[in-house]
Protein backbone atom coordinates (compact mmCIF):
# COMPACT_ATOMS: atom_id res chain seq x y z
CA UNK A 1 0.00 0.00 0.00
CA UNK A 2 0.86 3.47 1.00
CA UNK A 3 5.24 4.19 1.25
CA UNK A 4 6.59 2.07 3.96
CA UNK A 5 10.16 2.73 5.85
CA UNK A 6 12.15 4.46 8.29
CA UNK A 7 14.84 1.58 10.87
CA UNK A 8 18.15 1.78 13.54
CA UNK A 9 21.44 2.31 13.51
CA UNK A 10 22.31 -1.37 14.90
CA UNK A 11 24.84 -2.36 11.61
CA UNK A 12 27.22 0.71 12.78
CA UNK A 13 27.90 -0.88 16.00
CA UNK A 14 29.30 -4.21 14.64
CA UNK A 15 32.57 -3.87 16.25
CA UNK A 16 31.39 -3.62 20.20
CA UNK A 17 30.04 -7.51 19.60
CA UNK A 18 33.25 -8.50 20.14
CA UNK A 19 32.39 -11.73 18.15
CA UNK A 20 33.83 -13.47 14.26
CA UNK A 21 33.36 -11.33 11.66
CA UNK A 22 30.35 -13.27 9.92
CA UNK A 23 28.63 -14.14 13.24
CA UNK A 24 28.82 -10.26 13.98
CA UNK A 25 27.27 -9.69 10.39
CA UNK A 26 24.95 -12.49 10.74
CA UNK A 27 23.60 -10.55 14.62
CA UNK A 28 23.99 -7.16 13.11
CA UNK A 29 21.35 -8.43 9.97
CA UNK A 30 18.71 -9.89 12.57
CA UNK A 31 19.12 -7.08 14.60
CA UNK A 32 17.81 -5.15 11.29
CA UNK A 33 15.09 -7.37 10.31
CA UNK A 34 13.71 -7.17 13.91
CA UNK A 35 13.39 -3.32 13.99
CA UNK A 36 12.23 -3.21 10.38
CA UNK A 37 9.53 -5.60 11.18
CA UNK A 38 8.89 -3.62 14.52
CA UNK A 39 8.66 -0.87 12.61
CA UNK A 40 6.77 -2.00 9.36
CA UNK A 41 3.86 -3.15 12.41
CA UNK A 42 3.66 0.21 13.29
CA UNK A 43 3.77 2.01 10.16
CA UNK A 44 1.09 -0.32 8.66
CA UNK A 45 -0.97 -0.29 11.69
CA UNK A 46 -0.59 3.61 12.03
CA UNK A 47 -2.19 3.76 7.92
CA UNK A 48 -4.71 1.95 8.24
CA UNK A 49 -6.31 3.31 11.55
CA UNK A 50 -6.01 6.32 9.39
CA UNK A 51 -7.18 5.64 5.86
CA UNK A 52 -9.83 3.26 6.95
CA UNK A 53 -11.03 6.12 9.24
CA UNK A 54 -11.17 5.11 12.84
CA UNK A 55 -8.43 7.58 14.20
CA UNK A 56 -8.40 11.29 12.24
CA UNK A 57 -4.74 11.99 13.01
CA UNK A 58 -2.07 10.51 11.36
CA UNK A 59 0.89 9.89 13.38
CA UNK A 60 3.79 8.20 11.35
CA UNK A 61 6.46 11.22 12.47
CA UNK A 62 7.25 9.83 15.71
CA UNK A 63 7.48 6.23 14.55
CA UNK A 64 10.02 7.62 11.86
CA UNK A 65 11.43 9.03 14.72
CA UNK A 66 11.54 5.95 17.02
CA UNK A 67 13.22 3.86 13.75
CA UNK A 68 15.48 6.55 12.49
CA UNK A 69 18.41 4.16 12.38
CA UNK A 70 17.21 1.70 10.43
CA UNK A 71 17.05 4.74 7.91
CA UNK A 72 20.88 6.67 8.41
CA UNK A 73 23.56 6.62 5.96
CA UNK A 74 25.27 4.11 8.63
CA UNK A 75 22.68 1.67 8.04
CA UNK A 76 22.61 1.87 4.11
CA UNK A 77 26.46 1.63 4.40
CA UNK A 78 26.48 -1.46 6.57
CA UNK A 79 23.98 -3.42 4.53
CA UNK A 80 25.97 -2.31 0.95
CA UNK A 81 29.07 -4.03 3.32
CA UNK A 82 26.84 -6.88 3.75
CA UNK A 83 25.79 -7.47 0.42
CA UNK A 84 29.12 -7.28 -1.26
CA UNK A 85 30.12 -9.90 1.16
CA UNK A 86 27.21 -12.08 1.09
CA UNK A 87 26.92 -15.51 -0.57
CA UNK A 88 24.52 -15.66 -3.48
CA UNK A 89 22.01 -17.36 -1.76
CA UNK A 90 22.08 -14.55 0.81
CA UNK A 91 22.40 -11.87 -1.34
CA UNK A 92 18.90 -11.08 -2.31
CA UNK A 93 17.28 -10.63 1.03
CA UNK A 94 20.42 -8.04 2.06
CA UNK A 95 19.41 -6.39 -1.64
CA UNK A 96 15.92 -5.95 -0.33
CA UNK A 97 16.65 -5.00 3.09
CA UNK A 98 19.48 -2.43 1.24
CA UNK A 99 16.35 -1.10 -0.96
CA UNK A 100 14.37 -1.11 2.44
CA UNK A 101 17.46 1.44 4.06
CA UNK A 102 18.05 3.43 0.91
CA UNK A 103 13.93 4.30 0.30
CA UNK A 104 13.72 5.34 4.01
CA UNK A 105 17.07 7.42 3.85
CA UNK A 106 15.51 9.10 0.54
CA UNK A 107 12.08 10.06 2.31
CA UNK A 108 13.78 10.61 5.81
CA UNK A 109 15.87 13.42 3.87
CA UNK A 110 12.58 14.61 1.91
CA UNK A 111 10.41 14.68 4.51
CA UNK A 112 9.49 18.60 4.63
CA UNK A 113 8.92 18.20 0.84
CA UNK A 114 6.55 15.67 1.13
CA UNK A 115 4.14 16.93 3.87
CA UNK A 116 4.48 20.46 2.16
CA UNK A 117 2.82 18.56 -0.69
CA UNK A 118 0.77 16.67 1.20
CA UNK A 119 -0.40 19.88 2.95
CA UNK A 120 -1.16 21.80 -0.55
CA UNK A 121 -2.80 19.11 -1.76
CA UNK A 122 -5.31 18.47 0.53
CA UNK A 123 -5.96 22.47 0.97
CA UNK A 124 -5.49 23.91 -2.87
CA UNK A 125 -8.66 24.10 -4.74
CA UNK A 126 -9.26 24.51 -8.42
CA UNK A 127 -11.73 27.63 -9.46
CA UNK A 128 -13.60 26.70 -12.80
CA UNK A 129 -16.15 29.70 -13.47
CA UNK A 130 -17.32 30.28 -9.84
CA UNK A 131 -17.47 26.56 -8.42
CA UNK A 132 -14.41 25.49 -6.61
CA UNK A 133 -12.63 21.50 -6.77
CA UNK A 134 -10.47 20.11 -4.36
CA UNK A 135 -7.49 19.66 -5.72
CA UNK A 136 -7.35 15.65 -4.60
CA UNK A 137 -11.40 15.36 -6.40
CA UNK A 138 -9.77 16.75 -9.80
CA UNK A 139 -9.69 13.16 -11.60
CA UNK A 140 -13.51 12.30 -10.29
CA UNK A 141 -14.39 15.54 -11.72
CA UNK A 142 -12.80 15.40 -14.82
CA UNK A 143 -13.92 11.56 -15.27
CA UNK A 144 -18.31 12.69 -14.11
CA UNK A 145 -17.80 15.93 -16.55
CA UNK A 146 -19.88 15.35 -19.87
CA UNK A 147 -18.92 19.03 -21.30
CA UNK A 148 -15.30 18.71 -22.75
CA UNK A 149 -14.67 22.34 -22.59
CA UNK A 150 -15.23 22.12 -18.61
CA UNK A 151 -13.06 19.35 -18.25
CA UNK A 152 -10.19 21.20 -20.20
CA UNK A 153 -10.94 24.35 -17.81
CA UNK A 154 -10.61 21.73 -14.72
CA UNK A 155 -7.44 20.53 -16.09
CA UNK A 156 -6.13 24.06 -17.32
CA UNK A 157 -6.81 25.02 -13.69
CA UNK A 158 -5.17 22.18 -12.14
CA UNK A 159 -2.12 22.49 -14.49
CA UNK A 160 -1.77 26.29 -13.51
CA UNK A 161 -1.79 25.24 -9.54
CA UNK A 162 0.96 22.07 -10.52
CA UNK A 163 3.48 24.27 -12.44
CA UNK A 164 3.16 27.30 -9.78
CA UNK A 165 3.02 25.64 -6.49
CA UNK A 166 3.72 21.83 -6.63
CA UNK A 167 6.36 21.27 -9.23
CA UNK A 168 8.69 23.50 -7.43
CA UNK A 169 8.89 21.13 -4.51
CA UNK A 170 8.43 18.13 -6.63
CA UNK A 171 12.01 19.58 -8.13
CA UNK A 172 13.56 19.72 -4.83
CA UNK A 173 12.68 16.55 -3.97
CA UNK A 174 13.89 14.92 -7.17
CA UNK A 175 17.00 16.69 -7.28
CA UNK A 176 17.87 15.98 -3.38
CA UNK A 177 16.92 12.28 -4.06
CA UNK A 178 19.67 12.83 -6.85
CA UNK A 179 22.28 13.98 -5.07
CA UNK A 180 21.96 11.09 -2.35
CA UNK A 181 21.98 8.50 -4.56
CA UNK A 182 25.55 9.57 -5.54
CA UNK A 183 26.34 10.46 -1.75
CA UNK A 184 25.80 7.00 -1.09
CA UNK A 185 27.99 5.86 -4.14
CA UNK A 186 26.00 5.28 -6.82
CA UNK A 187 26.51 6.59 -10.18
CA UNK A 188 22.70 7.88 -10.59
CA UNK A 189 19.04 7.69 -8.80
CA UNK A 190 18.52 4.90 -11.69
CA UNK A 191 21.42 3.36 -11.31
CA UNK A 192 20.62 2.97 -7.73
CA UNK A 193 17.29 1.17 -8.54
CA UNK A 194 18.27 -0.79 -11.31
CA UNK A 195 20.89 -2.66 -8.75
CA UNK A 196 18.50 -2.85 -5.69
CA UNK A 197 15.71 -4.08 -7.75
CA UNK A 198 18.10 -6.25 -10.18
CA UNK A 199 16.17 -5.59 -12.49
CA UNK A 200 17.57 -4.40 -16.25
CA UNK A 201 16.00 -1.16 -16.94
CA UNK A 202 17.34 -0.83 -20.01
CA UNK A 203 16.28 -4.05 -21.45
CA UNK A 204 12.67 -3.67 -19.59
CA UNK A 205 12.20 -0.17 -21.87
CA UNK A 206 13.01 -2.00 -25.37
CA UNK A 207 10.85 -5.11 -24.62
CA UNK A 208 8.25 -2.14 -23.91
CA UNK A 209 9.34 -0.07 -27.24
CA UNK A 210 8.64 -3.44 -29.04
CA UNK A 211 5.25 -3.92 -27.46
CA UNK A 212 4.44 -0.26 -28.72
CA UNK A 213 5.38 -1.24 -31.94
CA UNK A 214 3.49 -4.60 -32.10
CA UNK A 215 0.71 -3.22 -31.44
CA UNK A 216 0.46 0.20 -33.26
CA UNK A 217 -1.49 -1.51 -35.82
CA UNK A 218 -4.08 -2.64 -33.33
CA UNK A 219 -4.14 0.15 -30.95
CA UNK A 220 -6.87 2.53 -32.98
CA UNK A 221 -8.74 -0.07 -34.23
CA UNK A 222 -9.34 -1.51 -30.42
CA UNK A 223 -9.62 1.90 -29.17
CA UNK A 224 -11.47 4.15 -31.62
CA UNK A 225 -14.85 2.69 -31.39
CA UNK A 226 -14.72 2.64 -27.53
CA UNK A 227 -13.67 5.87 -27.47
CA UNK A 228 -16.60 6.86 -29.96
CA UNK A 229 -19.06 4.72 -27.52
CA UNK A 230 -17.40 7.14 -24.64
CA UNK A 231 -18.20 10.30 -26.36
CA UNK A 232 -14.56 11.62 -26.57
CA UNK A 233 -12.74 12.42 -29.69
CA UNK A 234 -10.55 9.53 -31.16
CA UNK A 235 -6.76 9.08 -30.97
CA UNK A 236 -4.85 11.78 -32.62
CA UNK A 237 -7.88 14.29 -31.49
CA UNK A 238 -8.33 12.57 -28.02
CA UNK A 239 -7.11 15.17 -25.10
CA UNK A 240 -5.40 13.92 -21.66
CA UNK A 241 -8.30 15.47 -20.12
CA UNK A 242 -10.64 13.05 -22.25
CA UNK A 243 -9.10 9.84 -20.78
CA UNK A 244 -10.60 9.87 -17.02
CA UNK A 245 -13.61 10.28 -18.39
CA UNK A 246 -13.19 6.95 -21.03
CA UNK A 247 -11.80 5.06 -18.18
CA UNK A 248 -14.87 5.78 -15.94
CA UNK A 249 -18.15 4.38 -18.44
CA UNK A 250 -20.59 5.01 -16.26
CA UNK A 251 -22.36 2.70 -18.46
CA UNK A 252 -21.62 -0.16 -17.65
CA UNK A 253 -22.38 0.04 -13.54
CA UNK A 254 -25.39 -1.30 -13.64
CA UNK A 255 -23.70 -4.40 -14.67
CA UNK A 256 -21.66 -4.25 -11.13
CA UNK A 257 -24.57 -3.67 -8.42
CA UNK A 258 -23.02 -2.36 -4.90
CA UNK A 259 -24.93 -5.49 -3.15
CA UNK A 260 -22.94 -7.62 -5.01
CA UNK A 261 -19.80 -6.58 -4.44
CA UNK A 262 -18.36 -8.49 -1.27
CA UNK A 263 -20.58 -11.62 -2.12
CA UNK A 264 -19.00 -12.00 -5.53
CA UNK A 265 -15.32 -11.46 -3.67
CA UNK A 266 -16.29 -14.24 -1.14
CA UNK A 267 -17.54 -16.09 -3.61
CA UNK A 268 -14.79 -16.25 -5.80
CA UNK A 269 -12.33 -17.59 -3.23
CA UNK A 270 -14.92 -20.21 -2.33
CA UNK A 271 -14.96 -21.27 -5.73
CA UNK A 272 -11.03 -21.97 -5.45
CA UNK A 273 -11.23 -23.57 -2.11
CA UNK A 274 -10.45 -20.60 0.37
CA UNK A 275 -12.93 -19.46 2.88
CA UNK A 276 -12.87 -15.72 3.00
CA UNK A 277 -15.06 -15.40 6.61
CA UNK A 278 -12.97 -18.04 8.48
CA UNK A 279 -9.53 -16.54 7.38
CA UNK A 280 -8.54 -15.58 11.07
CA UNK A 281 -5.62 -13.51 9.50
CA UNK A 282 -7.88 -11.23 6.89
CA UNK A 283 -9.84 -8.71 8.26
CA UNK A 284 -12.13 -7.67 5.95
CA UNK A 285 -13.42 -3.51 6.82
CA UNK A 286 -16.42 -2.85 5.33
CA UNK A 287 -17.87 -0.34 7.57
CA UNK A 288 -18.62 3.02 6.90
CA UNK A 289 -16.75 5.93 8.62
CA UNK A 290 -17.05 9.50 7.78
CA UNK A 291 -12.90 9.90 7.04
CA UNK A 292 -12.67 6.61 5.87
CA UNK A 293 -10.42 6.54 2.41
CA UNK A 294 -12.96 6.41 -0.62
CA UNK A 295 -10.19 4.04 -2.51
CA UNK A 296 -10.48 0.44 -0.78
CA UNK A 297 -6.65 -0.48 0.00
CA UNK A 298 -4.51 -3.75 1.73
CA UNK A 299 -2.43 -2.95 5.09
CA UNK A 300 0.18 -5.30 5.86
CA UNK A 301 1.23 -4.68 8.98
CA UNK A 302 2.24 -8.60 10.19
CA UNK A 303 2.51 -10.77 7.04
CA UNK A 304 0.98 -13.58 7.05
CA UNK A 305 -0.95 -12.98 10.46
CA UNK A 306 -2.57 -9.39 9.85
CA UNK A 307 -3.51 -8.10 6.88
CA UNK A 308 -6.55 -5.94 6.49
CA UNK A 309 -8.49 -5.19 3.63
CA UNK A 310 -10.48 -2.45 3.76
CA UNK A 311 -13.19 -0.85 0.93
CA UNK A 312 -15.92 1.82 1.40
CA UNK A 313 -18.30 0.61 -1.55
CA UNK A 314 -19.96 3.45 -3.34
CA UNK A 315 -21.48 1.29 -6.53
CA UNK A 316 -19.85 0.75 -9.92
CA UNK A 317 -17.30 -1.05 -12.03
CA UNK A 318 -14.41 0.99 -10.13
CA UNK A 319 -15.41 -0.94 -6.90
CA UNK A 320 -15.06 -3.90 -8.15
CA UNK A 321 -11.56 -3.51 -10.07
CA UNK A 322 -10.35 -1.73 -6.87
CA UNK A 323 -11.94 -4.71 -4.17
CA UNK A 324 -10.14 -7.38 -6.40
CA UNK A 325 -7.46 -5.68 -6.86
CA UNK A 326 -6.34 -5.01 -3.22
CA UNK A 327 -8.27 -8.78 -2.72
CA UNK A 328 -5.61 -10.11 -4.83
CA UNK A 329 -2.75 -8.35 -2.90
CA UNK A 330 -4.54 -9.52 0.58
CA UNK A 331 -4.81 -13.07 -0.64
CA UNK A 332 -1.32 -12.75 -1.72
CA UNK A 333 0.33 -11.83 1.62
CA UNK A 334 -2.60 -13.80 3.84
CA UNK A 335 -0.81 -17.46 2.17
CA UNK A 336 2.62 -16.25 2.95
CA UNK A 337 4.93 -18.88 5.07
CA UNK A 338 5.85 -17.58 8.25
CA UNK A 339 9.25 -18.97 8.62
CA UNK A 340 9.78 -16.68 5.75
CA UNK A 341 12.81 -14.42 6.32
CA UNK A 342 11.03 -10.47 7.08
CA UNK A 343 12.55 -9.60 3.82
CA UNK A 344 10.93 -12.61 2.20
CA UNK A 345 7.41 -12.07 3.83
CA UNK A 346 7.37 -7.63 3.70
CA UNK A 347 9.81 -6.57 1.11
CA UNK A 348 11.09 -8.11 -2.28
CA UNK A 349 10.13 -7.36 -6.31
CA UNK A 350 6.97 -6.04 -5.89
CA UNK A 351 6.38 -7.28 -9.65
CA UNK A 352 5.32 -10.83 -8.15
CA UNK A 353 2.23 -9.30 -5.48
CA UNK A 354 1.19 -6.79 -7.90
CA UNK A 355 0.74 -10.15 -10.56
CA UNK A 356 -2.05 -11.61 -8.30
CA UNK A 357 -3.29 -8.22 -7.63
CA UNK A 358 -3.62 -7.98 -11.38
CA UNK A 359 -4.78 -11.36 -11.77
CA UNK A 360 -7.55 -10.73 -9.13
CA UNK A 361 -8.72 -7.49 -11.01
CA UNK A 362 -8.88 -8.95 -14.16
CA UNK A 363 -11.84 -11.50 -12.95
CA UNK A 364 -14.31 -8.41 -13.22
CA UNK A 365 -13.32 -8.37 -17.21
CA UNK A 366 -13.09 -11.81 -17.78
CA UNK A 367 -16.35 -12.87 -19.70
CA UNK A 368 -16.52 -16.54 -17.49
CA UNK A 369 -16.78 -14.53 -14.45
CA UNK A 370 -18.60 -11.54 -15.35
CA UNK A 371 -21.13 -14.30 -16.41
CA UNK A 372 -20.60 -16.99 -13.56
CA UNK A 373 -20.42 -14.28 -10.83
CA UNK A 374 -22.44 -10.95 -11.62
CA UNK A 375 -25.44 -13.32 -14.03
CA UNK A 376 -24.59 -10.76 -17.11
CA UNK A 377 -25.88 -12.71 -20.03
CA UNK A 378 -24.10 -9.87 -22.46
CA UNK A 379 -20.31 -9.42 -21.05
CA UNK A 380 -18.80 -8.30 -24.40
CA UNK A 381 -18.66 -4.46 -23.95
CA UNK A 382 -17.32 -5.00 -20.15
CA UNK A 383 -14.64 -7.02 -22.25
CA UNK A 384 -13.89 -4.62 -25.47
CA UNK A 385 -13.92 -1.27 -22.89
CA UNK A 386 -11.50 -3.32 -20.41
CA UNK A 387 -9.34 -4.27 -23.34
CA UNK A 388 -9.32 -0.77 -24.97
CA UNK A 389 -8.05 0.69 -21.52
CA UNK A 390 -5.06 -1.51 -21.12
CA UNK A 391 -4.05 -0.98 -24.27
CA UNK A 392 -3.29 2.71 -23.47
CA UNK A 393 -2.30 1.73 -19.73
CA UNK A 394 0.23 -0.22 -21.07
CA UNK A 395 1.10 2.27 -24.20
CA UNK A 396 1.44 4.72 -21.13
CA UNK A 397 3.27 2.78 -18.93
CA UNK A 398 5.74 1.94 -21.58
CA UNK A 399 6.24 6.10 -22.54
CA UNK A 400 6.56 6.16 -18.84
CA UNK A 401 9.71 3.80 -18.19
CA UNK A 402 11.25 5.52 -21.36
CA UNK A 403 10.71 8.62 -19.85
CA UNK A 404 11.90 7.96 -16.27
CA UNK A 405 14.95 6.27 -17.43
CA UNK A 406 15.86 9.95 -18.93
CA UNK A 407 14.94 12.05 -16.19
CA UNK A 408 16.83 9.38 -13.75
CA UNK A 409 19.70 9.17 -15.69
CA UNK A 410 23.21 10.49 -14.69
CA UNK A 411 23.35 14.48 -15.79
CA UNK A 412 19.52 14.77 -17.04
CA UNK A 413 18.36 18.00 -18.67
CA UNK A 414 16.65 19.07 -16.60
CA UNK A 415 15.13 22.09 -18.62
CA UNK A 416 14.45 19.76 -21.52
CA UNK A 417 12.40 17.04 -19.67
CA UNK A 418 9.19 18.98 -19.24
CA UNK A 419 8.94 18.49 -23.49
CA UNK A 420 10.27 14.96 -23.38
CA UNK A 421 7.62 13.76 -21.13
CA UNK A 422 4.66 15.00 -23.23
CA UNK A 423 6.39 14.17 -26.39
CA UNK A 424 7.08 10.39 -25.17
CA UNK A 425 3.64 10.12 -23.27
CA UNK A 426 1.70 11.72 -26.49
CA UNK A 427 3.70 9.38 -29.25
CA UNK A 428 2.90 5.91 -27.20
CA UNK A 429 -0.91 6.77 -26.11
CA UNK A 430 -1.54 9.25 -29.37
CA UNK A 431 -3.27 11.84 -26.87
CA UNK A 432 -2.10 15.61 -26.60
CA UNK A 433 -0.45 15.42 -23.75
CA UNK A 434 0.41 18.22 -21.35
CA UNK A 435 4.17 18.90 -19.52
CA UNK A 436 2.75 19.77 -16.13
CA UNK A 437 2.45 16.44 -14.49
CA UNK A 438 6.45 15.60 -15.50
CA UNK A 439 7.25 15.26 -11.97
CA UNK A 440 3.79 14.63 -10.29
CA UNK A 441 3.54 11.83 -12.88
CA UNK A 442 6.81 9.59 -11.51
CA UNK A 443 5.84 6.57 -8.92
CA UNK A 444 9.44 6.50 -6.77
CA UNK A 445 12.09 3.76 -7.19
CA UNK A 446 10.93 3.03 -10.79
CA UNK A 447 7.99 1.48 -9.64
CA UNK A 448 6.61 1.36 -13.28
CA UNK A 449 8.92 -1.38 -13.85
CA UNK A 450 7.01 -3.32 -11.29
CA UNK A 451 3.52 -2.95 -13.07
CA UNK A 452 5.21 -3.23 -16.45
CA UNK A 453 6.16 -6.97 -15.40
CA UNK A 454 3.42 -7.46 -13.02
CA UNK A 455 1.18 -7.28 -16.27
CA UNK A 456 3.44 -9.57 -17.82
CA UNK A 457 3.33 -12.14 -15.03
CA UNK A 458 0.01 -11.82 -14.48
CA UNK A 459 -0.64 -12.61 -18.49
CA UNK A 460 1.40 -16.01 -17.89
CA UNK A 461 -0.36 -16.71 -14.90
CA UNK A 462 -3.90 -16.97 -16.36
CA UNK A 463 -2.77 -18.70 -19.28
CA UNK A 464 -1.26 -21.28 -17.28
CA UNK A 465 -4.33 -21.70 -15.19
CA UNK A 466 -6.70 -21.36 -18.04
CA UNK A 467 -4.62 -24.47 -19.52
CA UNK A 468 -4.71 -26.34 -16.05
CA UNK A 469 -7.87 -25.64 -15.26
CA UNK A 470 -9.98 -24.35 -17.91
CA UNK A 471 -11.40 -21.20 -18.47
CA UNK A 472 -14.00 -21.73 -15.59
CA UNK A 473 -10.41 -21.92 -13.44
CA UNK A 474 -11.42 -19.29 -10.64
CA UNK A 475 -14.50 -22.57 -9.98
CA UNK A 476 -11.74 -25.37 -9.22
CA UNK A 477 -10.57 -26.09 -5.94
CA UNK A 478 -7.17 -27.51 -7.61
CA UNK A 479 -6.51 -23.85 -9.16
CA UNK A 480 -7.00 -22.53 -5.46
CA UNK A 481 -4.05 -24.93 -4.08
CA UNK A 482 -1.87 -24.47 -7.12
CA UNK A 483 -2.21 -20.21 -6.32
CA UNK A 484 -1.47 -20.66 -2.57
CA UNK A 485 1.31 -22.80 -3.54
CA UNK A 486 2.73 -19.99 -5.35
CA UNK A 487 1.58 -17.46 -2.68
CA UNK A 488 3.56 -19.52 0.26
CA UNK A 489 6.45 -18.28 -1.35
CA UNK A 490 5.79 -14.90 -0.57
CA UNK A 491 8.29 -12.68 -2.83
CA UNK A 492 11.53 -14.74 -1.32
CA UNK A 493 11.87 -14.98 -5.59
CA UNK A 494 11.55 -12.46 -7.98
CA UNK A 495 9.09 -12.22 -11.16
CA UNK A 496 11.19 -13.76 -13.24
CA UNK A 497 12.35 -16.54 -10.97
CA UNK A 498 9.13 -17.74 -9.79
CA UNK A 499 7.89 -17.96 -13.63
CA UNK A 500 10.57 -20.13 -14.14
CA UNK A 501 10.32 -22.12 -11.24
CA UNK A 502 6.69 -22.74 -11.71
CA UNK A 503 6.20 -22.99 -15.42
CA UNK A 504 9.99 -23.00 -16.92
CA UNK A 505 9.05 -20.06 -19.04
CA UNK A 506 11.11 -16.58 -18.98
CA UNK A 507 9.50 -13.29 -18.34
CA UNK A 508 8.81 -11.12 -21.22
CA UNK A 509 6.72 -8.14 -22.29
CA UNK A 510 6.19 -10.41 -25.13
CA UNK A 511 3.52 -12.21 -23.71
CA UNK A 512 1.38 -9.20 -23.53
CA UNK A 513 1.03 -8.93 -27.05
CA UNK A 514 -1.15 -11.64 -27.73
CA UNK A 515 -4.19 -10.22 -26.40
CA UNK A 516 -3.98 -6.87 -28.97
CA UNK A 517 -2.49 -8.89 -32.38
CA UNK A 518 -3.90 -9.64 -34.49
CA UNK A 519 -6.85 -7.18 -34.38
CA UNK A 520 -9.95 -9.22 -33.19
CA UNK A 521 -12.61 -8.78 -35.86
ZN1 LIG B 1 -1.37 -3.09 -6.31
Amino acid sequence: MAPRHKPRDVLAHRAAYGLPRDRLADRALDDYRDSAQRFSEQIDGEYYLHLSGRKRAFEIEPIYEHHAELFSRSAVDGLRDSLERASADRASGIRHLLGFAFEGHLGQATKREATELAELESSLEVTVDSSTIPYRGVMVAVANEPDAARRAAIEAARDELLVERLNPIHLESLQRAHELSRELGWASYRDAWARLRAIDLEALAREARAFVDATDAAYAELVDPELERAGVPVLGELRRFDLPRFFRAPELDDLFPARRLVPAFAETLAGMGIDLPAQSNVHLDTESRPTKSARAFCATPRVPEEVRLVISPVGGRDDYEALFHEGGHAEHYAHVDPALAFEHRHLGDNSVTESFAFLFEHLTEDPAWIGARLGVADPEPVVRHARAVKLVMLRRYAAKVAYELELHAVEPDLDAMPSRYAELLGDATRVAWPRASWLADVDPGFYVACYLRAWALETAWRRALRERFGPSWFETESAGRWLRELWSQGQRLDAGELLAETTGEGLHLGVLEAEFTPPPR
